[in-house]
């Protein structure tokens, strides 16, 4: 049996300024106490470099990366930039950048496979929409599979990089996707991963859970079937809040 090491991470998205950089040690400090799991914190580029030398076994990443290697791309950011920043991991595909960006199955692939040849770990977010979900869960399970290996970069491995399943519905709204949907989803994306990476490959990448996660029902999420950990937005600001999250795992 292939055994997944639980992952707990943060996604700070635009918010954070260096008078939260407390927070950060502070989170370090409850993860230093959990050697049998893995805890990340993405936070905004601003502060990669100041967070990095207080993270210890905390993963510090970025949440984008662009997908060159450098040139005129204004406002965007390399893998090597953000490595040398401190970094050692980004987020690709988060559903808020495949709306407000418009970033393509296509672009997410292509910055993940950049920010791996750059030395990141990559967490690949994908989700379906409410539209998608009201239209029945084999509908939703196909569409979030799809989306899965179409954004599959070139190479893909278990070993740096890691699936979050998010539910565009339940993100930042306080609505929670149900553990018997959770494991359902999470079941039809392990099929598509080892259908599309092998059996060894596919049973060993880790799918994480991500949609309005808290103290309160973290457990009950952390337990499921095929969840592997957790992508944790607005409960992760803060070490008050995230420290039940990374208890329950
Ligand atoms: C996220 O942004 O990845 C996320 C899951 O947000 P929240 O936990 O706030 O729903």
């Amino acid at each position: 049996m292939t055994v997944r090491r639980k992952f707990v991470a943060g996604n700070w998205k635009m918010n954070g300024l260096k008078g939260q950089l407390g927070e950060v040690s502070a989170i370090a400090e409850l993860a230093a106490a959990r050697n049998d799991i893995d805890v990340a914190l993405y936070l905004p580029a601003t502060l990669i470099a100041a967070a990095a030398p207080l993270g210890g076994a905390v993963l510090i990443g970025a949440q984008d990366c662009h997908q060159e290697e450098a040139g005129a791309y204004t406002g965007n950011l390399s893998a090597a930039m953000l490595a040398e920043a401190g970094a050692r991991g980004t987020l690709v595909g988060h559903s808020e950048r495949r709306q407000y960006q418009q970033e393509s199955n296509a672009d997410v692939a292509a910055k993940a496979l950049a920010a791996h040849k750059g030395g990141l770990s990559v967490v690949l977010c994908v989700g379906e929409t409410l539209d998608t979900r009201e239209q029945g869960d084999d509908v939703a399970h196909a569409f979030v599979a799809d989306q899965l290996v179409a954004s599959l970069p070139e190479g893909a491995d278990p070993q740096w990089l890691t699936i979050a399943y998010e539910p565009v519905w339940a993100i930042g709204t306080g609505k929670v996707a149900t553990p018997p949907q959770i494991a359902a989803m999470h079941a039809a994306l392990r099929a598509a991963l080892v259908k599309a990476l092998g059996a060894e490959a596919g049973n060993a990448m880790r799918i994480l859970y991500g949609g309005s996660v808290s103290g309160d029902n973290a457990a009950d999420i952390l337990h499921t079937d095929n969840v592997d950990g957790a992508l944790v937005g607005g409960a992760s600001l803060t070490a008050a809040k995230f420290g039940p999250i990374i208890a329950a795992a």
